[in-house]
Protein backbone atom coordinates (compact mmCIF):
# COMPACT_ATOMS: atom_id res chain seq x y z
CA UNK A 1 0.00 0.00 0.00
CA UNK A 2 1.39 3.59 -1.11
CA UNK A 3 1.29 6.48 0.78
CA UNK A 4 -1.22 7.78 -1.12
CA UNK A 5 -3.44 5.29 -0.39
CA UNK A 6 -3.53 6.25 2.89
CA UNK A 7 -4.25 9.30 2.80
CA UNK A 8 -7.73 10.25 3.52
CA UNK A 9 -10.17 10.51 0.87
CA UNK A 10 -13.15 13.02 1.57
CA UNK A 11 -15.80 15.11 -0.80
CA UNK A 12 -15.42 18.45 1.05
CA UNK A 13 -18.20 20.71 2.11
CA UNK A 14 -18.12 23.61 -0.79
CA UNK A 15 -18.84 26.80 0.97
CA UNK A 16 -20.35 30.32 -0.64
CA UNK A 17 -17.90 32.21 -2.74
CA UNK A 18 -16.49 35.42 -1.15
CA UNK A 19 -16.19 37.45 -3.57
CA UNK A 20 -13.13 40.09 -2.96
CA UNK A 21 -14.20 43.06 -5.28
CA UNK A 22 -16.07 46.10 -4.20
CA UNK A 23 -19.46 46.43 -4.80
CA UNK A 24 -21.20 43.23 -4.51
CA UNK A 25 -24.72 42.50 -3.22
CA UNK A 26 -23.76 39.51 -1.18
CA UNK A 27 -26.56 37.43 -0.40
CA UNK A 28 -25.24 34.29 -0.82
CA UNK A 29 -24.02 33.23 2.33
CA UNK A 30 -26.96 34.38 4.68
CA UNK A 31 -24.74 37.12 6.76
CA UNK A 32 -26.58 39.85 8.07
CA UNK A 33 -26.44 43.17 6.50
CA UNK A 34 -26.32 45.33 9.43
CA UNK A 35 -22.59 46.15 11.54
CA UNK A 36 -22.74 43.90 14.83
CA UNK A 37 -23.42 45.86 18.46
CA UNK A 38 -21.95 48.91 19.04
CA UNK A 39 -19.79 47.72 22.43
CA UNK A 40 -18.75 45.23 20.03
CA UNK A 41 -17.17 47.52 17.42
CA UNK A 42 -15.75 49.93 20.19
CA UNK A 43 -14.22 46.93 21.51
CA UNK A 44 -12.73 45.76 18.64
CA UNK A 45 -10.68 48.92 17.92
CA UNK A 46 -9.33 48.67 21.71
CA UNK A 47 -7.42 45.58 21.40
CA UNK A 48 -3.06 45.93 22.29
CA UNK A 49 -0.73 43.63 21.13
CA UNK A 50 -0.09 43.10 24.41
CA UNK A 51 -2.46 40.46 25.55
CA UNK A 52 -1.85 38.30 21.79
CA UNK A 53 1.25 37.10 23.80
CA UNK A 54 -0.67 34.69 25.90
CA UNK A 55 -2.58 31.83 25.40
CA UNK A 56 -6.17 32.42 25.42
CA UNK A 57 -8.27 30.60 28.16
CA UNK A 58 -8.64 26.63 27.29
CA UNK A 59 -12.62 26.92 28.85
CA UNK A 60 -14.02 30.21 27.22
CA UNK A 61 -15.20 30.70 30.62
CA UNK A 62 -15.96 34.97 29.94
CA UNK A 63 -18.01 33.96 27.10
CA UNK A 64 -19.92 30.81 28.12
CA UNK A 65 -21.09 32.39 31.30
CA UNK A 66 -22.56 35.82 29.35
CA UNK A 67 -24.56 33.10 27.45
CA UNK A 68 -25.27 30.92 30.48
CA UNK A 69 -26.62 34.51 32.18
CA UNK A 70 -28.45 34.82 29.08
CA UNK A 71 -30.16 31.76 28.92
CA UNK A 72 -30.73 31.41 32.27
CA UNK A 73 -28.90 28.24 32.30
CA UNK A 74 -25.76 26.89 34.45
CA UNK A 75 -22.38 27.44 32.87
CA UNK A 76 -21.83 23.57 32.69
CA UNK A 77 -24.55 23.17 30.18
CA UNK A 78 -22.71 25.54 27.59
CA UNK A 79 -20.19 24.71 24.84
CA UNK A 80 -18.34 27.63 22.81
CA UNK A 81 -16.70 26.96 19.75
CA UNK A 82 -15.20 28.98 16.67
CA UNK A 83 -18.10 29.03 14.53
CA UNK A 84 -21.28 26.29 14.67
CA UNK A 85 -18.84 24.18 12.51
CA UNK A 86 -17.11 23.67 14.60
CA UNK A 87 -19.50 23.10 17.51
CA UNK A 88 -21.77 20.81 15.68
CA UNK A 89 -18.01 19.20 14.00
CA UNK A 90 -16.98 18.57 17.97
CA UNK A 91 -20.41 17.29 18.14
CA UNK A 92 -20.55 14.72 15.47
CA UNK A 93 -17.09 13.57 16.92
CA UNK A 94 -18.48 13.43 20.25
CA UNK A 95 -21.87 11.27 20.54
CA UNK A 96 -22.24 9.39 17.24
CA UNK A 97 -19.85 6.75 17.86
CA UNK A 98 -22.05 3.21 17.30
CA UNK A 99 -22.56 1.22 13.82
CA UNK A 100 -25.80 2.30 13.49
CA UNK A 101 -26.51 5.14 11.09
CA UNK A 102 -27.62 8.20 12.02
CA UNK A 103 -30.16 9.93 10.55
CA UNK A 104 -31.06 13.45 8.96
CA UNK A 105 -32.81 15.21 5.79
CA UNK A 106 -32.08 14.67 2.51
CA UNK A 107 -32.41 18.18 2.59
CA UNK A 108 -30.70 20.26 5.07
CA UNK A 109 -27.07 21.76 6.06
CA UNK A 110 -24.74 20.64 3.42
CA UNK A 111 -21.78 20.10 6.11
CA UNK A 112 -23.62 17.04 7.68
CA UNK A 113 -22.80 14.05 5.42
CA UNK A 114 -19.43 15.52 5.17
CA UNK A 115 -18.76 15.27 8.99
CA UNK A 116 -20.53 11.91 9.12
CA UNK A 117 -18.03 10.50 6.12
CA UNK A 118 -14.95 12.30 7.56
CA UNK A 119 -15.44 10.24 10.93
CA UNK A 120 -16.59 7.46 9.41
CA UNK A 121 -20.34 7.41 11.25
CA UNK A 122 -22.94 5.71 9.02
CA UNK A 123 -25.26 7.96 7.65
CA UNK A 124 -28.97 7.67 6.06
CA UNK A 125 -30.42 10.73 4.61
CA UNK A 126 -34.48 10.73 5.04
CA UNK A 127 -36.33 12.26 2.40
CA UNK A 128 -37.97 15.28 3.26
CA UNK A 129 -41.49 15.36 1.89
CA UNK A 130 -42.82 16.82 -1.55
CA UNK A 131 -43.66 19.89 0.67
CA UNK A 132 -40.28 20.25 1.92
CA UNK A 133 -41.53 18.90 5.22
CA UNK A 134 -40.01 16.49 8.33
CA UNK A 135 -41.80 13.39 8.24
CA UNK A 136 -41.28 13.06 12.42
CA UNK A 137 -41.98 9.15 12.29
CA UNK A 138 -38.86 8.62 9.96
CA UNK A 139 -36.83 9.60 13.07
CA UNK A 140 -38.43 7.63 15.39
CA UNK A 141 -35.61 5.50 17.38
CA UNK A 142 -37.86 3.31 19.52
CA UNK A 143 -39.66 1.94 16.61
CA UNK A 144 -36.53 1.61 14.30
CA UNK A 145 -32.87 2.01 16.03
CA UNK A 146 -30.27 4.57 14.91
CA UNK A 147 -27.21 6.10 16.11
CA UNK A 148 -28.68 9.68 16.50
CA UNK A 149 -30.29 12.78 15.16
CA UNK A 150 -29.57 15.61 13.68
CA UNK A 151 -32.41 18.80 12.41
CA UNK A 152 -31.75 22.03 11.79
CA UNK A 153 -34.74 23.81 12.84
CA UNK A 154 -35.92 26.31 11.15
CA UNK A 155 -33.66 23.94 8.25
CA UNK A 156 -31.76 25.29 5.42
CA UNK A 157 -31.86 25.90 2.86
CA UNK A 158 -35.85 25.29 2.90
CA UNK A 159 -36.29 28.13 5.39
CA UNK A 160 -38.90 26.08 6.91
CA UNK A 161 -39.53 25.91 10.51
CA UNK A 162 -41.18 23.23 12.63
CA UNK A 163 -42.62 23.98 15.93
CA UNK A 164 -41.00 23.12 19.27
CA UNK A 165 -43.74 20.46 20.24
CA UNK A 166 -42.67 19.28 16.22
CA UNK A 167 -39.39 18.63 17.37
CA UNK A 168 -39.91 17.26 21.14
CA UNK A 169 -41.72 14.61 20.02
CA UNK A 170 -38.95 13.67 17.81
CA UNK A 171 -36.85 14.00 20.97
CA UNK A 172 -39.17 11.87 22.98
CA UNK A 173 -39.28 9.04 20.26
CA UNK A 174 -35.20 8.77 21.04
CA UNK A 175 -34.53 7.94 24.29
CA UNK A 176 -30.90 6.11 23.30
CA UNK A 177 -29.53 7.86 20.98
CA UNK A 178 -28.18 12.00 21.25
CA UNK A 179 -30.53 14.77 19.23
CA UNK A 180 -28.77 17.35 18.10
CA UNK A 181 -30.74 20.56 16.92
CA UNK A 182 -29.31 22.91 14.94
CA UNK A 183 -30.14 26.60 15.60
CA UNK A 184 -28.29 28.64 13.85
CA UNK A 185 -31.56 30.60 12.05
CA UNK A 186 -34.04 30.35 14.71
CA UNK A 187 -33.62 34.39 16.23
CA UNK A 188 -35.74 35.24 13.13
CA UNK A 189 -39.03 33.85 14.35
CA UNK A 190 -38.75 30.45 14.54
CA UNK A 191 -39.53 28.64 18.20
CA UNK A 192 -36.71 27.33 19.99
CA UNK A 193 -36.39 23.82 21.89
CA UNK A 194 -33.32 25.36 24.14
CA UNK A 195 -35.62 24.77 27.30
CA UNK A 196 -36.14 21.15 26.87
CA UNK A 197 -32.31 20.54 27.78
CA UNK A 198 -33.38 20.60 31.13
CA UNK A 199 -35.93 18.28 30.48
CA UNK A 200 -33.83 15.99 28.26
CA UNK A 201 -30.05 15.13 28.96
CA UNK A 202 -29.95 13.80 25.47
CA UNK A 203 -30.49 16.59 23.97
CA UNK A 204 -28.00 19.39 22.13
CA UNK A 205 -29.01 23.24 21.08
CA UNK A 206 -26.46 24.65 18.60
CA UNK A 207 -26.70 28.43 17.92
CA UNK A 208 -24.57 30.46 16.34
CA UNK A 209 -23.59 34.36 16.61
CA UNK A 210 -22.96 34.29 12.31
CA UNK A 211 -26.36 35.28 11.26
CA UNK A 212 -28.41 37.23 14.08
CA UNK A 213 -25.58 38.95 15.80
CA UNK A 214 -24.01 40.02 12.28
CA UNK A 215 -21.04 38.67 13.34
CA UNK A 216 -20.01 35.32 11.11
CA UNK A 217 -16.34 36.43 10.39
CA UNK A 218 -15.33 36.40 14.29
CA UNK A 219 -16.34 32.77 14.22
CA UNK A 220 -18.76 32.20 17.16
CA UNK A 221 -21.17 29.42 17.92
CA UNK A 222 -22.14 27.29 20.89
CA UNK A 223 -24.34 24.59 22.22
CA UNK A 224 -26.53 23.87 25.10
CA UNK A 225 -27.18 20.53 26.60
CA UNK A 226 -27.18 18.54 29.48
CA UNK A 227 -23.36 18.54 31.79
CA UNK A 228 -23.00 15.12 30.73
CA UNK A 229 -22.92 16.29 26.80
CA UNK A 230 -21.20 19.08 27.28
CA UNK A 231 -18.53 17.54 29.69
CA UNK A 232 -17.98 14.78 26.62
CA UNK A 233 -17.99 17.52 23.94
CA UNK A 234 -15.08 19.30 26.20
CA UNK A 235 -13.25 16.21 26.69
CA UNK A 236 -13.67 15.79 22.84
CA UNK A 237 -12.47 19.02 22.00
CA UNK A 238 -9.47 19.24 24.63
CA UNK A 239 -8.47 16.17 22.64
CA UNK A 240 -7.76 18.06 19.29
CA UNK A 241 -7.36 21.55 20.40
CA UNK A 242 -7.19 23.52 23.75
CA UNK A 243 -7.30 27.11 22.43
CA UNK A 244 -10.00 27.01 19.65
CA UNK A 245 -11.22 30.96 20.93
CA UNK A 246 -8.79 34.14 20.97
CA UNK A 247 -9.16 36.41 23.98
CA UNK A 248 -10.48 39.07 20.63
CA UNK A 249 -13.34 36.83 19.24
CA UNK A 250 -14.16 35.98 23.77
CA UNK A 251 -14.75 39.72 24.48
CA UNK A 252 -16.51 40.93 21.62
CA UNK A 253 -18.39 37.94 21.98
CA UNK A 254 -19.20 38.92 25.41
CA UNK A 255 -20.30 42.57 24.58
CA UNK A 256 -22.59 41.46 21.52
CA UNK A 257 -24.41 39.21 24.41
CA UNK A 258 -24.52 41.93 26.55
CA UNK A 259 -26.96 44.40 23.79
CA UNK A 260 -30.49 43.02 23.98
CA UNK A 261 -31.36 46.08 22.29
CA UNK A 262 -29.24 46.43 19.25
CA UNK A 263 -29.68 42.55 18.87
CA UNK A 264 -33.65 43.25 18.49
CA UNK A 265 -33.51 46.22 16.68
CA UNK A 266 -31.60 43.98 14.13
CA UNK A 267 -33.40 41.45 13.84
CA UNK A 268 -36.87 43.55 13.44
CA UNK A 269 -35.16 45.14 10.58
CA UNK A 270 -34.02 41.90 8.89
CA UNK A 271 -37.64 40.18 9.66
CA UNK A 272 -39.74 43.11 8.27
CA UNK A 273 -37.40 42.87 5.15
CA UNK A 274 -37.87 39.43 4.75
CA UNK A 275 -41.80 39.51 4.52
CA UNK A 276 -41.12 42.38 2.56
CA UNK A 277 -39.43 40.45 -0.30
CA UNK A 278 -41.13 37.44 0.13
CA UNK A 279 -44.29 39.36 -0.76
CA UNK A 280 -42.52 41.28 -3.40
CA UNK A 281 -41.29 37.92 -5.10
CA UNK A 282 -44.66 35.73 -4.93
CA UNK A 283 -45.96 38.97 -6.90
CA UNK A 284 -43.12 38.54 -9.48
CA UNK A 285 -44.78 34.82 -9.65
CA UNK A 286 -41.94 33.24 -8.05
CA UNK A 287 -43.21 30.10 -5.20
CA UNK A 288 -41.78 30.82 -1.97
CA UNK A 289 -42.43 28.73 1.05
CA UNK A 290 -43.03 31.15 4.05
CA UNK A 291 -39.60 31.54 6.01
CA UNK A 292 -38.47 31.63 9.52
CA UNK A 293 -34.74 32.14 8.46
CA UNK A 294 -32.88 35.13 7.47
CA UNK A 295 -33.21 33.76 3.37
CA UNK A 296 -35.17 32.71 1.18
CA UNK A 297 -35.92 30.02 -0.96
CA UNK A 298 -37.28 30.62 -4.11
CA UNK A 299 -38.16 29.05 -7.74
CA UNK A 300 -39.92 30.93 -10.66
CA UNK A 301 -41.81 28.15 -12.72
CA UNK A 302 -40.39 27.73 -16.09
CA UNK A 303 -36.81 29.56 -15.83
CA UNK A 304 -33.95 27.35 -14.52
CA UNK A 305 -32.90 28.37 -11.17
CA UNK A 306 -28.95 28.05 -12.31
CA UNK A 307 -29.94 31.07 -15.58
CA UNK A 308 -31.23 33.16 -13.09
CA UNK A 309 -27.95 32.61 -10.46
CA UNK A 310 -25.79 32.98 -13.30
CA UNK A 311 -27.19 35.97 -14.70
CA UNK A 312 -27.54 37.69 -11.71
CA UNK A 313 -23.40 37.07 -10.90
CA UNK A 314 -22.73 39.13 -14.30
CA UNK A 315 -24.42 41.92 -12.01
CA UNK A 316 -22.25 41.31 -9.54
CA UNK A 317 -25.54 40.01 -7.07
CA UNK A 318 -24.57 36.89 -5.21
CA UNK A 319 -27.12 34.22 -4.58
CA UNK A 320 -26.43 30.38 -3.81
CA UNK A 321 -27.93 27.83 -5.49
CA UNK A 322 -27.18 24.00 -5.78
CA UNK A 323 -26.97 21.47 -9.13
CA UNK A 324 -29.16 18.76 -6.76
CA UNK A 325 -32.52 17.56 -8.68
CA UNK A 326 -35.01 18.59 -6.38
CA UNK A 327 -34.23 21.79 -5.52
CA UNK A 328 -32.00 22.55 -8.63
CA UNK A 329 -34.61 25.57 -9.82
CA UNK A 330 -34.55 26.99 -6.44
CA UNK A 331 -32.37 30.46 -5.35
CA UNK A 332 -31.55 31.00 -1.95
CA UNK A 333 -31.53 34.53 -1.58
CA UNK A 334 -30.27 36.26 1.75
CA UNK A 335 -32.04 39.03 3.67
CA UNK A 336 -29.76 42.15 3.01
CA UNK A 337 -30.87 45.82 3.25
CA UNK A 338 -34.01 47.33 1.41
CA UNK A 339 -31.82 48.98 -0.43
CA UNK A 340 -29.62 45.87 -1.55
CA UNK A 341 -33.20 44.20 -2.22
CA UNK A 342 -34.61 46.50 -4.41
CA UNK A 343 -31.52 46.40 -6.88
CA UNK A 344 -32.31 42.77 -6.47
CA UNK A 345 -35.62 42.37 -7.68
CA UNK A 346 -35.49 45.40 -10.27
CA UNK A 347 -32.50 42.74 -12.13
CA UNK A 348 -34.55 39.47 -11.32
CA UNK A 349 -37.36 40.94 -13.13
CA UNK A 350 -34.68 42.07 -16.41
CA UNK A 351 -33.65 38.54 -16.25
CA UNK A 352 -36.41 36.98 -16.13
CA UNK A 353 -38.20 39.18 -19.01
CA UNK A 354 -34.64 38.38 -21.13
CA UNK A 355 -35.54 35.08 -20.37
CA UNK A 356 -38.71 34.56 -21.76
CA UNK A 357 -38.21 37.30 -24.69
CA UNK A 358 -35.09 34.24 -25.43
N1 LIG B 1 -25.88 25.38 10.55
C1 LIG B 1 -26.59 25.80 9.50
C2 LIG B 1 -27.96 25.23 9.28
C3 LIG B 1 -26.07 26.77 8.63
O1 LIG B 1 -26.77 27.18 7.56
C4 LIG B 1 -24.79 27.30 8.88
C5 LIG B 1 -24.21 28.38 7.97
N2 LIG B 1 -23.44 27.90 6.92
C6 LIG B 1 -24.07 26.81 9.99
C7 LIG B 1 -24.65 25.85 10.79
C8 LIG B 1 -22.66 27.24 10.29
O2 LIG B 1 -22.54 28.58 10.63
P1 LIG B 1 -21.30 29.13 11.44
O3 LIG B 1 -20.19 28.14 11.37
O4 LIG B 1 -20.94 30.42 10.77
O5 LIG B 1 -21.78 29.33 12.85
Amino acid sequence: MSFEDKLRKIKPYVAGEQPQQENVIKLNTNENPYPPAPEVQEKSREFVTDILKKYPDPDIHLLNAALAKYHGVDESRVFSGVGSDDVLSVAFLSFFDSDLPILFPDITYAFYPVWATLYRIPFTEIPLDENFRIRPEDYYGDVKPNGGVVIANPNAPTSIAESAAFIEDIIRHNPDSVVVVDEAYVDFGAESVLELTEKYENLLVVRTFSKSRSMAGIRIGYAVGSPKLIATMNAVKQSINSYTMNHITIALGVASVEDESYFRDVLAKVTKTREAAKERLRAMGFIVPDSKTNFLFAEYPGVPGEYIFTELKKRNIYVRWWPKERIKNRLRITIGTDAEMETVYKEIEKIIEAYKNR
